[in-house]
């Protein structure tokens, strides 16, 4: 792993192209936030010239894993893996930033970022899916969606109930995918919560999973055992659409602007199935930002739990770009965008309706 690390540190030819899309260094100007500034620290670490401080092991918690500079970079550094190495190391060594313990210590306690009961995982549920039942399918709702933006959750099902979609939802018996702990380097503590969900689904005979946060997709994805196939739940729309089984049918006469979270996008390779969706409701003029899909910019969701100020500076950015697209909707394929964007949107005063593709459809759908 240190080989790794420091082959991409002297590979790295100081060129700075990495620093365009960054949206740390974009936000705050400062060298040190780009994979640039970062591969220098790593150089002069590896020469003895600097150790792992307080202020260089936060400049690594500082980056969003976005992946944006692997996109821009010559020489095909993956800066995004090179933190994630660096923060299982300094976990190992005891270098956990203390701001991350209150989230750290609430996931691995409670399952969730929150610090909340399991016991209230469930309460948006409908009464006839509060029990877990053995199904092919089965809606895994994610941290987000079971406490914070409900809406999300709710919608989800009352689609799939409405077109008669066989499924079944944890509740309550649903801990955190674990994406928490693994972005912050507690890989050992994340793959416990990944057993315990894998042995849920393994009792339920489940088939595929079905998500609506683009964290757990990206985890469920590249962390967990290839037991089971994983689909965002824009993945399943679009299918749906397909097979005739989901129609729109209410205008929605508004400027639609699609934003590509980095999770959903450049990690899992996903971005045409959410504009699809958005297309087929009638009315919709569908826009892009100027930069979109691989080349998207971050919001700064990755940050919003750990430095939430950051967060909704780079997030605010994002809106502004959409204000001046002419965007009167943003939507967006993960809770985390949705949250931090209306963060950003409050922080400079902009209105802007700002949509979970979820919770954008129920009104539009055709009644069977
Ligand atoms: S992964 Fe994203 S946040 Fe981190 S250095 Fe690269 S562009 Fe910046
Ligand atoms: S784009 Fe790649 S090679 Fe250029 S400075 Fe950034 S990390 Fe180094």
């Amino acid at each position: 792993m240190r080989e790794h690390l420091v082959e991409d540190a002297y590979t790295c030819a100081s060129c700075g192209f990495c620093r365009f899309g960054c949206p740390v260094y974009r936000e705050i100007g400062f060298e040190g936030a780009s994979a640039r500034g970062r591969m220098y620290l790593l150089k002069r670490v590896f020469e003895g010239k600097l150790g792992y401080t307080e202020r260089v092991v936060d400049s690594f918690y500082m980056c969003a894993q976005c992946q944006n500079c692997k996109q821009l970079c010559p020489t095909g550094i993956d800066f995004g893996e090179d933190v994630a190495i660096l923060k299982e190391m300094f976990v190992r060594e005891g270098k956990l930033p203390s701001y991350l313990f209150p989230l750290r210590d609430n996931v691995i306690e409670k399952g969730n970022p929150f610090g909340k009961d399991a016991e209230e995982r469930g309460e948006w549920l409908p009464g006839k899916y509060q029990t877990p039942e053995p199904s092919e399918y089965l809606y895994f709702a994610g941290c987000s969606a079971s406490y914070a933006s409900t809406r999300i959750a709710k919608s989800i099902v009352k689609i799939l109930d409405q077109i008669e979609f066989d499924f079944t939802v944890l509740g309550k018996e649903e801990s955190c995918c674990g994406s928490p702990l693994e972005r912050m380097g507690e890989i050992t503590k994340a793959g416990e919560l990944m057993e315990k969900n894998m042995e849920k689904f393994k009792e339920l005979g489940v088939e595929t999973v079905i998500v609506s946060c683009a964290g757990c997709l990206k985890t469920f994805t590249h962390s967990y055992p290839k037991d089971f196939k994983v689909l965002h739940v824009t993945q399943l729309f679009d299918q749906l659409m397909r097979e005739g089984r989901l129609e729109f049918q209410k205008e929605l006469d508004k400027k639609v602007v699609y934003f590509d979270g980095c999770d959903i996008g450049r990690h899992c390779g996903i971005y045409e199935e959410p504009r699809n969706i958005l297309r087929s409701i009638p009315g919709v003029k569908l826009i892009e930002y100027e930069y979109s899909r691989e080349d998207a910019l971050c919001c700064g969701g990755p940050l919003a739990s750990s430095q939430p100020d950051l967060a909704h500076k780079i997030a605010s950015s994002r809106v502004r770009e959409a204000k001046e697209l002419g965007a009167e909707i943003i939507a967006t394929a993960c809770p985390t965008c949705m949250v931090n964007l209306k963060e950003g949107a409050k922080l400079i005063q902009i209105e802007m309706e700002i949509q979970d593709i979820p919770m954008l459809l129920p009104k539009f759908l055709k009644k069977g």
